[in-house]
């Protein structure tokens, strides 16, 4: 997989912006506050359809501008492809076009391009709370699983709804009487979104076990185990199992869940424990260990995108590398040697010349 370039109108920063990439590391130079994240954030959007650092889209229009206008040529395959999206302020809908083409939503060009993103915050991502381990989880299934994508967003929607008739249901009792039928159907979609987050966990934990030993050099062993709703009691069973024991866990559940006006139930609350030798990284890793173990899960999560696609990920690396130190840093930049990089920093000379460089200044790209 290869970004061989990309176009920006009025997207964050950027007033214009057209940039040429080569096929293996490119170097993405400039101050702070120049437009180095926004630039990787704007493939992330093409990728995903989802700005990673933001809920709110409009945010990802220049101010002042009319609409953001994002495209990208990518190679996949031997094969050349466009991936275009238009943003508008206020309510008109975004819109999106493969090779052209106009599409009805994102899931269509889901996995046309596949990037892996770190960023500084995932070096901690095993410290801090279960969300920022949902989300890593989340968006590597919506990216290799259309099927998850779609059994998310359901999932989601129905949790939005059925939080909103415990919070109101005082003022309209009524609204109980649905309640059966809501967690009805978040047990199904919910059986689909922990079926596809317990395989990929069994594949990302042998992974990260293996690059693990190499990293710490044998001293320590890595695993990780997945914790979703505490009645399933296999993950991995068929999802008509998994789905009666979600139900059994809603109605454990339901008078707390009226009483406390929260949705207190379903996999929205999954998370994951790593433990190294044993114990809990979470409460007994150090600095050091905490780190080194992010490094191993980002490099396994590229690699189990290779083995799906057939095809490396586009790896974006955001200001990763001068949150390391001289040790990990060879160990990451070692681990890089196929496939295409993308390393935003402010300094050149804190790399040997690894291969393109980009320079921004301001929102736009010096000669
Ligand atoms: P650092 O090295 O500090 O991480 P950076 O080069 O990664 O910096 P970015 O985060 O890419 O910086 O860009 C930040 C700049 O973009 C900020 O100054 C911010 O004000 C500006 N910016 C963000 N959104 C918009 C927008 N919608 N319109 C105009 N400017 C914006
Ligand atoms: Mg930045």
């Amino acid at each position: 997989m290869e970004l061989e370039s990309i176009r920006l109108r009025g997207f964050r920063n950027y007033f214009e912006l057209d940039a040429a990439f080569v096929p293996g590391v490119n170097l993405i130079l400039g101050d702070n506050a120049q437009g180095k994240t926004n630039l990787l954030e704007a493939m992330v959007y093409l990728s995903t359809g989802k700005a990673f650092r933001t809920r709110k889209e409009q945010e990802l229009i220049r101010f002042g501008a009319d609409f953001a206008d994002l495209e990208a040529d990518v190679l996949s395959k031997n094969r050349d492809k466009t991936l275009r999206a238009v943003l508008f302020p206020g309510r008109k809908p975004r819109q999106l076009y493969l090779n052209g083409v106009r599409q009805k939503n994102f899931t269509t060009m889901a996995g046309e391009l596949t990037t892996v993103l770190f960023c500084p915050e995932d070096l901690l991502i095993l410290k801090t709370g279960a969300e920022k381990r949902r989300k890593l989880l989340d968006n590597a299934l919506c990216q290799l699983r259309p099927g998850y994508a779609k059994a998310l967003s359901e999932y989601q929607r129905l949790l939005e709804h059925k939080s909103r008739i415990l919070k109101d249901w005082r003022e309209k009792p009524g609204l109980l009487d649905t309640l059966p039928d809501f967690n009805l159907r978040m047990a199904q979609f919910g059986a689909a979104v922990v079926a596809y987050r317990a395989n990929y966990l069994q594949k990302l934990a042998r992974l990260t076990a293996e690059v693990h030993q190499q990293f710490s050099g044998g001293r320590e062993t890595l695993s990780i185990t997945y914790e979703t709703v505490s009645t399933v009691e296999n993950p991995l069973a068929p999802r008509a199992e998994i789905e009666g024991q979600i139900l059994a866990h809603q109605e454990a559940h339901l008078r707390a869940e009226i009483e406390s006006g929260q949705c207190l139930t379903g996999p929205h609350r999954d998370d994951f424990e790593v433990l190294f030798n044993g114990l809990s990284l979470k409460s007994f890793g150090s600095q050091g260990q905490v780190r080194t173990a992010a490094i191993s899960l980002k490099l396994s999560e590229r690699e189990i995108f290779r083995d799906d696609t057939g095809e490396e990920p586009v790896l974006l690396l955001d200001d990763v590398l001068s949150e390391l130190d001289e040790g990990r840093q060879d160990f990451l930049l070692h681990e890089l040697r196929s496939g295409q990089v993308f390393i935003t920093c402010c300094e050149e000379k804190q790399f040997p010349r690894l291969g393109g460089i980009t320079r921004i200044v301001a929102g736009q790209k010096m000669e």
